[in-house]
């Protein structure tokens, strides 16, 4: 396992195990427990998955020393503004049985988020939050944010895999010192992007999967990665990406493949922040 130093110093694996779209309880507490049994010390939740409870009753059954797993949820729109995000945060602490957060996240950059930012510096002063980021926001929000925080952002979790490699938005993050975290790294397997000849021919060199491939790209470009699979053969092998490397070649091969847009979700849309914003998670 690699690991990246935030602008404050804090370690963070380079890879970890995601938990989207795992909303059954039981399914998500099993992958979290296998991948934290195949060597996963990073796990990424969010309020808006619905599943902070599943993940810290595999966390806590796991064994594992608390200080050796990196734990990340997120805040959601519904609960922007300096008091809801402290009572949010309260709360994904409850939910999770844990009494601090190692990287707490603003999920999108919609409503209140400076005076969610705000809370989210206090709590960080307080030692309850270990780093503080965001999520989906572009060079330009994330410039603003990064020019008017008292704290800038250690993280910024981005949609990025060989159709939409970000590439101005990586830049951009180096320029700001911000560590850019990959979400739906393996593009959500869309564009059935696990039998892609070209990534299928890279992988046959190193008799290395598709998945493999994919995440070793990102891992050479500096990027964190956290791969979401409910199967336990999928998360084992999605953790076997250590022993390989890809060359310039083959880097600037899968370079080519950028779309330089999403067909996930388009962030600049209106019909996108109508959807979020109206998307509730409690009362
Ligand atoms: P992803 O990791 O790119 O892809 C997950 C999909 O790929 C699942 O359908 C999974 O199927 C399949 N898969 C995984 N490994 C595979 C393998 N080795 N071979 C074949 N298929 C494989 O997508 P994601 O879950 O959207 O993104 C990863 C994490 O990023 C999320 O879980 C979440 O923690 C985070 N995220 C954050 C945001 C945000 O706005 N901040 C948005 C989306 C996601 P099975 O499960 O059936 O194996």
């Amino acid at each position: 396992m690699n690991y990246v130093r935030l602008q404050n110093g804090v370690k963070m694996p380079q890879e970890g195990f995601g938990v989207f779209q795992i909303a059954d309880a039981e399914q998500c507490e099993k992958a979290v427990m296998e991948a934290l049994s195949a060597g996963y010390r990073l796990i990424d939740t969010a309020a808006a998955y619905m599943n902070e409870e599943a993940v810290g009753r595999a966390i806590k059954k796991s064994g594992i020393p608390r200080e050796e797993i990196f734990v990340t949820t997120k805040l959601w729109i519904q609960d922007a503004g300096y008091e809801n995000a402290k009572k949010a945060f309260q709360n994904s602490l409850d939910h999770l049985g844990l009494d601090y957060i190692d990287l707490y996240l603003i999920h999108q950059p919609m409503s209140d988020y400076y005076g969610a930012w705000r809370a989210m510096e206090e709590l960080y002063d307080a030692g309850k939050i270990r780093a503080i980021g965001v999520c989906n926001f572009y060079p330009e929000r994330l410039t603003d944010l990064c020019m008017n925080a008292r704290i800038a952002p250690m993280i910024n979790q981005v949609e990025c895999h060989p159709f939409f490699q970000q590439k101005a938005a990586l830049e951009n993050m180096k320029e700001l010192g911000v560590q850019i975290e990959a979400w739906g790294p393996l593009a959500e397997g869309q564009k059935d992007i696990f039998h892609n000849p070209v990534l299928t021919e890279i992988g046959k060199k190193y008799g290395k999967t598709v998945a493999q491939v994919i995440l070793r790209w990102h891992i050479q470009r500096g990027v964190v990665v956290i791969p979401k699979s409910v199967h336990k053969n999928r998360i084992e092998e999605n953790l076997d990406i250590w022993d390989f490397e890809l060359t310039h070649e083959d880097m600037d091969v899968i370079g080519q493949m950028d779309l330089g847009h999403s067909e996930i979700i388009d962030h600049f849309s209106a019909a996108t922040a109508k959807w979020l914003n109206s998307y509730k998670i409690h009362k």
